[in-house]
């Protein structure tokens, strides 16, 4: 790591919602390894320990990884008392979560049904004021909330349905949780990412198509990379962005700017 790059040195921080090497919770935590910080991991259950074991290493002797599942308040509460045990303080910290059962991703949102809304509500917006409300008191002046977003929460996006609802509520929390955040010295962002083949996105039907379309349609022509994420996600969390708070910065090779 060569020191020009270590704009994160001396920082802590976590990143929620790492699955497998393909997140981009697993490219932004590496990212700001790189950048000098020491960044631990919150995933979302034994289903994914192996993954995330092998994994860790890659982070350093001091990176660390704890299960966190944001559906359950006494989860999260668990899980920040042994952050607060482990760490003491963090710096910045990364929500890159989002779920709706697979009915709610076919066919129409016109048909989606009250407990898939709320599943994916809960889950994909909640979760970060459940998170933002623990990690207020660990965080460091200066820090900041990080979240992962997409452009279906603006314009409709066939099959993003009920997560097109959920991203745009989430948009708006960073707005709401920046404001009330923002005396404590405490920034709050989103980058809106364009689509990355991950485990969450093949789970939206036509997920091949939209990637392929989006790489034809934007000005650069191409796919936002991981590592493209990564860079981002250093920037905002950086001392750098610290005049950037309550904003959706697209990541997303200029595809949001087109009109037809
Ligand atoms: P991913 O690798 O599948 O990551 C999504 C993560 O959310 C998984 O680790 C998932 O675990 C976790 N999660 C779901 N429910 C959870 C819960 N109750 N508690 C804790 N964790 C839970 O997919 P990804 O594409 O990196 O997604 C990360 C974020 O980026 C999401 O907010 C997504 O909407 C956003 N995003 C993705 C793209 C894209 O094209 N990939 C574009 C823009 C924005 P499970 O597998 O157990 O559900």
């Amino acid at each position: 790591m060569g020191c020009v790059q270590a704009v994160l040195a001396g920082k802590v921080g976590i990143a929620l919602g790492v699955a497998n090497h393909r997140s981009l919770a697993w490219s932004i935590a590496q990212a700001w390894h790189n950048a000098g910080a020491r960044v631990l991991i919150g995933y979302q259950g034994e289903r994914f320990k192996k993954n995330i074991d092998e994994l860790l290493p890659e982070l350093g002797p001091d990176s660390l990884a704890f299960p966190c599942d944001v559906a359950s308040d006494q989860e999260l509460d668990r899980f920040f008392t042994e952050l607060a045990s482990k760490v003491g303080y963090l710096d910045f910290l990364l929500h890159s979560i989002a779920y709706a059962p697979r009915e709610a991703l076919e066919g129409r949102l016109l048909d989606t049904g009250r407990a898939a809304f709320n599943t994916a509500l809960d889950v994909s917006v909640y979760s970060l004021i459940g998170l933002a409300q623990r990690a207020a008191p660990l965080l460091r002046k200066g820090g900041s909330l990080l979240t992962l977003t997409y452009y279906g929460s603006q314009k409709v996006v066939p099959h993003y349905n009920v997560m097109g609802v959920a991203k745009a509520a989430l948009e708006a929390t960073v707005r709401y949780l920046a404001f009330d955040l923002g005396p404590q010295g405490i920034r709050v962002n989103a980058i809106s990412a364009g689509p990355v083949n991950t485990l969450a996105a093949r789970g939206i039907p036509g997920f091949t198509e939209m990637l392929r379309y989006a790489a034809q349609r934007s000005p650069l022509q191409r796919n936002v990379s991981l590592p493209e994420l990564g860079a981002v996600a250093t920037f905002l969390v950086s001392e750098a962005a610290s005049a950037i708070t309550g904003q959706v910065v697209f990541a997303d090779c200029g595809y949001s700017i087109m009109g037809g």
